[in-house]
């Protein structure tokens, strides 16, 4: 029996004891925690990862980011480009010898882990600190980031016209 108003005592008490830090939080000003989100956005901390980005140009088609993820969200396809090509640069002067025809990452699957932002071997591939991405469609979080189309696809160059006598 004393058991039992003991338990109804301590079930009373720990109630109006959280009733009262719930009021004193009722009557205070903003603390700073609550944001009126969209009109206030939320500092992010250094080095926070959010959306990946591909600058497409700097990319040469290694694929040491695809292998590294553990999720397998990167789909990379790419072939040799042509001798007789013009010879082409990343930003930071590494040539690009690989044609990048498919780069797709798909969001939905991405565990924001950062793995394959380190073996970039041109950083270009990077987490932003951008958080508002959503979509209605979940195709949607399928980035293409790929401008490129295999020399296949691509139409062949006309033959130069004799000139006329
Ligand atoms: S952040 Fe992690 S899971 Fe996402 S694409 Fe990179 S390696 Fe894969
Ligand atoms: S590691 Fe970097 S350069 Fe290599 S395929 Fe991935 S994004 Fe492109």
């Amino acid at each position: 029996m004393a058991q039992y108003f003991k338990d109804v005592w301590l079930g009373t008490a720990t109630t109006f004891h959280s009733m009262w830090v719930t009021l004193r939080h009722f009557f205070r000003p903003n603390n700073g925690y609550t944001l009126q989100y969209p009109t206030q956005k939320a500092t992010l901390p250094e080095r926070s990862r959010m959306r990946l980005f591909n600058k497409i140009e700097d990319c040469i088609g290694c694929g040491q980011c695809a292998r590294v993820c553990p999720t397998d969200c990167i789909d990379i396809q790419t072939e040799k480009r042509g001798k007789d090509e013009p010879a082409i640069f990343a930003s930071d002067g590494t040539a690009i010898k690989l044609r990048t025809f498919v780069f797709d990452i798909d969001m939905t699957l991405c565990c924001y882990c950062a793995l394959c932002t380190f073996p970039c071997p041109t950083h270009c591939l990077v987490m932003t600190p951008e958080y508002e991405y959503s979509v209605y469609d979940k195709r949607d979080h399928i980035y293409h980031y790929a401008v490129d189309r295999p020399m296949a696809a691509k139409p062949a160059a006309k033959e130069p016209e004799a000139p006329k006598a």
